[in-house]
């Protein structure tokens, strides 16, 4: 007999064929669970895990990303600060709050959230906060401790999709790895972490020279460029695993990635979509750094 041909394994070579679409919603919803309850023995403990978080200015993406961080914040029950502070905040009087949080006790985390207005100098700010309550990941301090191997706090995006890899059961070990991006928030964290998971790593950034020729050797690629649909299936390999960070509006408004994702669905062995892919592990991973930053764990 030829089960081949027979309808019900036909149908099973087809689902076998679909790509698995990874689901950050659920994925973050879990962790988020997991920090629920580690935060409820901490309180039953006497301990209140605290974030402070800081705009300057009201641009309406920012007010989106605090306002959800502010939920997450509620959701998993740590308390969370907030200094909405004006435009023409002076960057001398963001300083000084940022060094005020330092020494409060009862702050456990600092974020102050990017982009800060063009009269404020971004590194000073990031600089400024405290090593210990770095939940961002962005002080040269977090960066250099992820170089060398060391403990510290991770940004959050690259560490998100670390997460999102393992929880897909998608092993990393030996595996060609192709970051396309190279900014400091996720390309080059994204990099040395799939480094130290023992990925083979390549960085592709606006100067690399025919990328679809680098970018089709990727078992894993990983795209954080900002730019609407750019990757399409010619940039791809045959049931490769494709995480899309681009967070970016079509020409309809509507939220999309920087991978054409109708496009390349058929031909990935898995693929996060936008939204719902790596966007909430982002903030999973903010929460994960604020309790490490309370317990030390
Ligand atoms: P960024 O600082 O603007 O960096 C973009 C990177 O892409 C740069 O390294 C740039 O190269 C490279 N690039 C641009 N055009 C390219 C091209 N045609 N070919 C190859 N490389 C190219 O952006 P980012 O902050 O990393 O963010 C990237 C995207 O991720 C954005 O859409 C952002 O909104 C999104 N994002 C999402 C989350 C989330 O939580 N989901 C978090 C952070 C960012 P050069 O260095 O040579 O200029």
């Amino acid at each position: 007999m030829n089960c081949e041909s027979s309808p019900e394994n036909k149908i099973e070579m087809e689902e076998r064929q679909m790509a698995m679409i990874i689901d950050g919603k659920k994925i973050s919803t879990q962790i988020k669970d997991e920090l629920k309850e580690k935060v409820e023995k901490y309180k039953k403990n006497g301990v209140n895990i605290c974030l402070a978080v800081i705009q300057v200015g009201d641009n309406p993406a920012s007010t989106v990303y605090v306002g959800n961080k502010k939920k997450a914040c509620a959701y998993i029950g740590m308390e969370s600060q907030a200094y909405e502070l004006p435009e023409e905040t002076t960057e001398e009087e963001l300083l000084d709050l940022v060094k005020k949080l330092n020494q409060d006790e009862k702050v456990n985390g600092i974020l102050v959230q990017l982009p800060l207005p063009n009269h404020i100098n971004e590194d000073l700010v990031i600089q400024t906060i405290s090593p210990k309550k770095d939940v961002d990941g962005f002080h040269p301090q977090s960066v250099g401790a992820l170089s060398i191997g060391q403990p510290g706090f991770v940004s959050c995006t690259p560490a998100g999709i670390i997460e999102l890899l393992k929880r897909s059961d998608i092993s990393i070990d030996g595996k060609e790895c192709v970051v396309i991006g190279r900014s400091n928030i996720v390309g080059k964290p994204m990099a040395l972490l799939l480094l130290r998971e023992n990925g083979t790593v390549t960085v592709c950034h606006s100067h690399t020279k025919d990328m679809k020729e680098v970018t089709k050797r990727a078992d894993i690629l990983i795209v954080a460029i900002g730019r609407a649909k750019f990757i399409d299936e010619s940039y791809i390999k045959e049931g490769a695993v494709v995480i899309d960070v681009g967070m970016n509006r079509d020409e309809n408004g509507k939220l999309c990635g920087d991978v054409d994702f109708e496009a390349v669905k058929d031909k990935v062995s898995a693929i996060t979509p936008v939204p719902g892919g790596v966007g909430p592990m982002t903030i999973a991973m903010l929460m994960y750094n604020c309790v490490k930053a309370a317990t030390a764990e």
